[in-house]
């Protein structure tokens, strides 16, 4: 089943240009002789297949996301964790929610969840006659390796530490999306084996406490050995171009709009057999 996974955003949660900085990376982000992919939109992602829509997190930047990639359709949203750079775009879902039958389905662990409820406590409330509020439902996940099918396709919970925090990474078929990943726990390396590719956090060079950087994420390629992988949540410290260039040929920086194509199959190494 062919897939495509669309960047909304590869930003950190400052977004790159960072207000009030000067840099190199945050001049060229906004320079028309600069680089547009040192541009960087808070972090998320986009999966379509067979005319379906699915996001990873809802950034402060979705609004502007959707209108680039011609968002008119959301079938379900999954969230990696409850920090602002992942959810407060979830208000701007309400025009895509007002025409369907059924409430859209938030896919949440419970923290996450609590956190969404509390931030828009007016969606969760009885309507009242003549409000505009978003027509979601949030499916709170049972268990830490929880999957969901949809339409043919399965999404798998796949934990990640994000600091002291555990935190949602999914995988779906030969992809997998690990935001906001500072470790990943021995008992998930087992749900990262035989992808086509891996998205992985790096902020950075430098070590932080809570994101991996650019040397620990090509660690972890080196361990999961993907066929490719891609960084996001980058900051201002990585020229897009510069850091491309130190790069082994199969992981690259991704950048706002790169799409790529892979199977999204619940098993796509056994399919072939
Ligand atoms: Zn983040
Ligand atoms: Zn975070």
């Amino acid at each position: 089943m062919n897939a495509t996974l669309t960047f909304l955003g590869t930003g950190t949660s400052m977004g790159v240009p960072t207000l009030g900085c000067d840099c190199a990376v945050c001049r060229s982000a906004v320079s028309p002789a600069g680089d547009p992919r040192n541009r960087r939109t808070r972090p998320s992602v986009l999966i379509t297949w067979n005319g379906h829509a699915v996001l990873i997190d809802t950034g402060p930047d979705f609004h502007a996301q959707a209108i680039r990639e011609k968002i008119r359709h959301v079938d379900a949203v999954f969230y990696t964790h409850a920090h602002a750079d992942h959810i407060l775009g979830m208000d701007d879902l309400r025009p895509l929610t007002f025409g369907s039958p059924e409430p859209l389905p938030l896919f949440a662990d419970d923290p996450t969840a609590d956190a969404i409820e509390r931030v828009f406590d007016y969606t969760f409330r009885p309507a009242r006659r003549g409000t505009t509020i978003a027509r979601v439902r949030i499916h709170r996940f049972v268990s830490p390796e929880e999957e969901i099918e949809l339409f043919g396709a399965t999404f798998r919970r796949v934990p990640v530490n994000h600091g002291n925090l555990q935190i949602s990474g999914y995988r779906f078929g030969s992809a997998a999306y690990l935001t906001d990943m500072s470790s990943i726990p021995e008992a998930s390396i087992a749900q990262l084996q035989g992808l086509d590719i891996l998205v992985l956090d790096a902020l950075r060079h430098t070590p932080h406490p809570t994101h991996s950087n650019v040397e620990n994420s090509l660690r972890i390629v080196e361990q999961l050995k993907p066929k490719r992988a891609f960084f996001t949540h980058m900051g201002h410290d990585l020229d897009h171009a510069a850091t491309d260039a130190t790069l082994p040929p199969h992981v690259r920086l991704a950048y706002d709009g790169l799409k790529l194509d892979f199977d999204l199959d619940p098993n796509p190494n056994e399919a072939i057999a």
